[in-house]
């Protein structure tokens, strides 16, 4: 085996989208917004150059907030031209307010073995303590290692490394923002390696969508709400997702218009709770997790509502039949 020193260097692409690490003060604005381009970003980064050999594209320059999920089928159709390239990695620059979504549409899509690592920041360039620089070294170090190959898209912040499928952004502030809090993370970024603690199983890519991906929205319950947001939303979405109390609970008072919805498209029942499975036999009053479901709601299992409504989306792009859609719910989280 070659020794670090003399081991061929990893060709690692840099995609950048916009978000709180590409953003600094402009006199035009009242404050931070995304300016930094990919040169700048990797410029910044001390010790970058040794870890790999970097390339740059300006893919989009936006905050996370504004991103859409055209805008991911756009970089999945990207990281399949990387992967012709003979690229050795791709790291995703982008902000973390969608990171957790935008990463998991991705993994859905991607079936490529190349890594792919979405990185970001809590701080943006210009504030004390900035952590973009270390969140792009080690997400560079870790689309570079030969382990993260085949482990299905990455995300990669305070030295952590977490599975798409799994991460949740945890805090509005924090550095350490991020977390996987049913699984905990896939492993740690040390003295400039990337260290696995496992790997996640495999799992089948949906078909890239051609056109418009189709609508579905979330509805979330909470103390007295009367339901009134779910009139009439046969005629406007495709899905829903609803992100029901603790276990897969809503008030009784839900229960008949959900049942209606469930007739006319597929209704997830996912949990507003950060963590843990919705249930499915426990309760069985009316509105419970059990009741729900034999009214013909599908369980997210662990899914929580934001990547249940992404797999609804793609399933339903992909013309997905009912019980099929059920299985993956199942299949997936
Ligand atoms: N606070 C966000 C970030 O961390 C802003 C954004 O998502 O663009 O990047």
């Amino acid at each position: 085996m070659l020794s670090a020193d003399r081991a061929p260097k990893r060709t690692v692409l840099v995609l950048t989208l916009g978000g709180t690490i590409a953003m600094t003060r402009a006199a035009s604005a009242p404050g931070v917004t995304p300016t930094l381009s990919g040169s700048d970003l990797v410029a910044a980064v001390p010790g970058l150059q040794s870890a790999a050999e970097v390339r740059v594209e300006d893919f989009r320059q936006m905050p996370g907030a504004s991103l859409a999920t055209g805008d991911i089928v756009d970089l999945v159709e990207r990281l399949g031209r990387a992967e012709r390239e003979c690229l050795d990695g791709v790291v995703v620059t982008q902000g973390t307010d969608t990171l957790e979504e935008t990463s998991y549409l991705t993994d859905l899509y991607y079936s490529g073995a190349m890594p792919v690592v979405f990185t970001g920041a809590m701080r943006n360039a210009a504030s004390a303590g900035a952590d973009g620089p270390a969140n792009l070294l080690a997400a560079v170090q870790t689309a570079g290692s030969a382990e993260a190959r085949g482990a299905g898209v990455l995300v990669v912040l305070g030295d952590e490394i977490h599975a798409a499928r799994h991460v949740r952004k945890l805090h509005t502030t924090s550095p350490g923002a991020f977390g996987s809090p049913n699984t905990g993370p896939l492993g740690h970024v040390a003295e400039g390696s990337a260290r696995f603690h496992r790997l996640p199983k495999p799992i089948g890519r949906l078909p890239l969508p051609t056109g418009a991906l189709p609508q579905v929205e979330i509805v979330t319950a909470s103390l007295g709400s009367s339901g009134t947001l779910l009139k009439g939303l046969e005629n406007e979405v495709s899905g829903l997702v609803v992100a029901a109390f603790g276990v897969g609970h809503v008030p009784e008072s839900w229960c008949s218009r959900l049942e209606a919805l469930a007739a006319a498209m597929p209704v997830v029942l996912a949990s507003r709770i950060s963590a843990g499975p919705v249930l499915t036999s426990t309760y069985g009053f009316a509105g419970s997790e059990s009741d729900l479901l034999a009214r013909g709601l599908i369980g997210a299992g662990t899914l929580d509502p934001y990547k249940a409504r992404l797999l609804l989306t793609a399933l339903l792009a992909a013309d997905t039949p009912r019980p099929e859609i059920a299985r993956a719910f199942l299949d997936r989280s």
